[in-house]
């Protein structure tokens, strides 16, 4: 079944309010089975709305429309609606006992905009608002179907969810969708891709396959549509089997967890703890694990090192081998991490020590150099990655790839 999604809004083309109606409207439809063809976005312009309804309507099966409903001049969507459909514009008795109800409740008296709002297409089915005083339509036209919502969007969703979404599934056999997402980490998209290439070729074409990038992780999202919602899952569920072999150290959660969360259950299931000593990262891994609530179980602290005295003075770093090798250096690194390790008494520690950018590189360590290691109950490894020239995203992936190597450490 095809989908438009008519998002109607001066203020939506110029950018004042951002569309989130399109995007929320396109998750929930695709849920159920529904492809999305188009999302519109137009002006509250009488032969746009005519037009782009015209179109959308020849070439998918169900259009829904938001905005344009309210009470004032601007609000076209009513009108062009009714004469498409070539309807008459009448009071409808329960809508606008609805809209009394809530004026009422909210101590105001109807005026004649309320009253207005009572007007409904003789060639429609209004649907109830709760939420405000817009009714939603309904129309139908040799089997497809067009519905107009309200633009605030928590009238929208109410509708949508409630009442559109029910009625559409009376009207409409919709197939099974399975989504199934995988996350991985320590690859780049290029280099995974390369990796996959033959397994994503014996892919069965009932099952599409994604990759959505991140800094520092991919998620790949095989989908499969069908009837048979088990047979679906039977064959995702192999494909996946097939695809762990492949890459046994990079996936990390197959139920949409954050990287932090999924190590946070290691941790806590094998009674274990860890500590940081960040230094290009600046606090990122710490905020990024304490943003999971509980982690205090298994999360001690961190040594903020940013300095080279805080390197040296709390946590051990040797003076020599900072000058020798510089902060950021393997040697440097290594004795990070094992020094917040003793101070915290922890099992396991984190360090990073890097070039976040944009200056400060040279030719033998380039912005987006970075350093980082993990010490563990058995010793302290270590690995040079070489980012890019952007601050913040060097600062993410590197506390990204850090968090990966202490997944696989602690695995
Ligand atoms: P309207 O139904 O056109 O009177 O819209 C009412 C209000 O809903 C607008 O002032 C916007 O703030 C909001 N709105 C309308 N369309 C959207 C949309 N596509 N996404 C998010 N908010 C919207
Ligand atoms: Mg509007």
């Amino acid at each position: 079944m095809k989908l438009d999604i008519l998002t109607i809004g001066d203020e939506l083309l110029i950018g004042q309010t951002l569309n989130t109606n399109a995007q929320w409207i396109a998750v929930e439809m695709t849920r159920i089975g529904f492809e999305v063809r188009q999302q519109l976005t137009i002006s509250d312009d009488e032969q746009i709305i005519f037009d782009s309804v015209d179109e959308a309507l020849k070439n998918s099966d169900v259009v829904l429309i938001t905005g344009g409903l309210g009470p004032t001049k601007d609000d076209l969507t009513l009108p062009v609606l009714n004469k498409f459909f070539g309807g008459e514009l009448i009071e409808n008795k329960e809508v606008y006992k609805d809209i009394e109800r809530l004026i009422l409740s909210r101590g105001f008296k109807m005026n004649q905009n309320n009253k207005n709002q009572a007007l409904v297409s003789s060639a429609c089915t209004p649907l109830r608002n709760e939420h405000g005083t817009a009714p939603g339509l309904w129309f139908e036209k040799e089997g497809k179907v067009v519905v107009a919502m309200p633009g605030v969007p928590y009238e929208m969703k109410a509708m949508l969810s409630d009442t559109v979404i029910p009625q559409l599934k009376e009207v409409y056999e919709l197939p099974e969708i399975i989504h199934h997402m995988v996350y991985t980490q320590g690859l780049p998209e290029s280099m995974l891709a390369e990796l996959l290439e033959d397994w994503e070729n014996s892919l069965p074409a009932t099952i599409k396959l994604a990759y959505l990038p991140s800094p520092g992780r991919v998620k790949l999202r095989l989908s499969s549509i069908g009837l048979d919602r088990n047979k679906l899952q039977q064959d995702i569920n192999f494909k996946v089997e097939e695809l762990k072999k492949i890459i046994p150290d990079n996936i990390y959660s197959e139920n949409e967890e954050d990287i932090q969360r999924v190590i946070g259950d290691l941790l806590r299931s094998k009674k274990l703890t860890v500590s940081t000593a960040e230094s290009c990262t600046g606090g990122y891994i710490a905020h990024l694990i304490t943003e999971i609530a509980g982690s205090s179980d298994y999360y001690l602290g961190s040594i903020l090192s940013y300095a080279n005295e805080v390197k040296i003075n709390q946590l051990g770093v040797n003076a020599d081998d900072i000058k020798k090798y510089g902060a950021v250096s393997q040697q440097v690194v290594k004795q990070m991490a094992l020094g917040v390790k003793n101070n915290l008494k922890t099992d396991y520690a984190l360090a990073t020590s890097g070039i976040a950018g944009p200056t400060g590189g040279s030719d033998a360590k380039p912005v987006g150099t970075v350093w980082i290691a993990v010490a563990t109950p058995n010793g302290v490894i270590s690995e040079k990655f070489v980012f890019g020239k952007q601050r913040d995203i060097n600062i993410q992936r590197a506390s990204i790839a850090a968090l990966g190597m202490l997944r696989r450490e602690i695995k």
